[in-house]
């Protein structure tokens, strides 16, 4: 299995292949799709050929481009159902993150975004067979159907927005971005205690999966310490 790492502005997103698929983690933000089918270019192939679109999370800039990709590819589009409700931007946020709701309401307006339904439902432990077998890692807390995906072959987890990469540490998203903070806790014992060679966020700069695996050890370290004690 391949991975392209596409390093957007706020965001990033991943296209995985091997000889008979491709899918596609997230669907990128600002110039999202051209970054999708220029690295597509690169390997010889072309945005038809996406096969499936696995979504971490329903936040705006994970899901801005995904009607029109799934119009130009028939990609099945995989998530949980719970994050449906913020595909559609119709979730009711609360409190602090209302400024995330604001975010999403500018961010909608200037892409034109539309929405689109999710094909296929999934849930923790799920798999999927494809690329060798992914399991579906439930790590709700950054929104409640928030998912992690494991490619069981590599041992890497794609961790969506549960933490993110920095050059020198990794930490939590802003708070106003976090539906479920006390939720998180357990999301990252869990992640802290599964057995991988790598993990993979969507937020920061490229940093190899088995350095955002280390720094990531070290920081849920620190971080369930404070929590028990
Ligand atoms: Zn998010």
């Amino acid at each position: 299995m391949n991975i392209i790492e596409l390093n957007g502005i706020f965001v990033n997103n991943f296209i995985l292949y091997n000889h008979k698929e491709i899918i596609l983690i997230d669907t990128g933000f600002l110039n999202g799709i051209s970054f999708i089918k220029n690295a597509l270019l690169n390997i010889h192939k072309k945005l038809e050929d996406i096969d499936y679109i696995l979504l971490t999370h329903g936040h705006l800039d994970h899901v801005v481009h995904l009607k029109k990709l799934k119009e130009i590819s028939g990609a099945t589009i995989i998530c949980s159902k719970e994050e449906q409700i913020h595909i559609d931007g119709k979730y009711s946020y609360k409190g602090i993150n209302l400024v995330c709701d604001g975010l999403e309401k500018f961010g909608r307006f200037y892409f034109n975004y539309k929405a689109i339904k999710i094909d296929h439902h999934v849930k923790d432990g799920d798999i999927l067979n494809i690329l060798g077998g992914i399991k579906v890692i439930h790590l709700p807390g950054h929104s409640i159907g928030h998912l992690g995906y494991l490619f069981l072959e590599s041992k890497y987890l794609f961790i969506g927005d549960l933490v993110n990469t920095r050059r020198k540490k990794h930490r939590f998203p802003p708070a106003i971005f976090n539906s479920f903070p006390h939720l998180i806790p357990e999301s990252i014992h869990k992640v802290y205690h599964m057995n991988l060679n790598g993990i993979i966020s969507n937020h920061g700069p490229r940093l190899s999966p088995e350095e955002q695996w280390n720094r990531f050890r070290i920081f849920a370290k620190d971080y369930l310490k404070q929590k028990i004690t």
